[in-house]
């Protein structure tokens, strides 16, 4: 009985340590995927502001002196 009781608490044991650890991994991945989802938004953000070329029609940077498609100055 004695070894039985002993499986069991190593059974327990890694069932808890497993979940202690993937519960870990998941949260770290989770704030890493979270982090770099929002640095991404904001670069896109940053990045969204754009403008169509009356000329071409395509979308370029907001900053773009003139447009690089065909080289239309705004
Ligand atoms: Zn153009």
């Amino acid at each position: 009985m004695e070894v039985f009781i002993i499986i069991f608490g190593a059974i327990i044991t890694y069932v808890i340590l497993y979940f202690v650890i993937k519960a870990a991994v998941r949260n770290g991945i989770i704030e890493s995927r979270q982090q770099g989802s929002v640095g991404e938004n904001s670069i896109n953000d940053n990045q969204l502001p754009q403008k169509t070329c009356p000329q071409c029609n395509k979308s370029q940077d907001f900053d773009y002196p003139k447009c690089p498609y065909c080289n239309h100055v705004h």
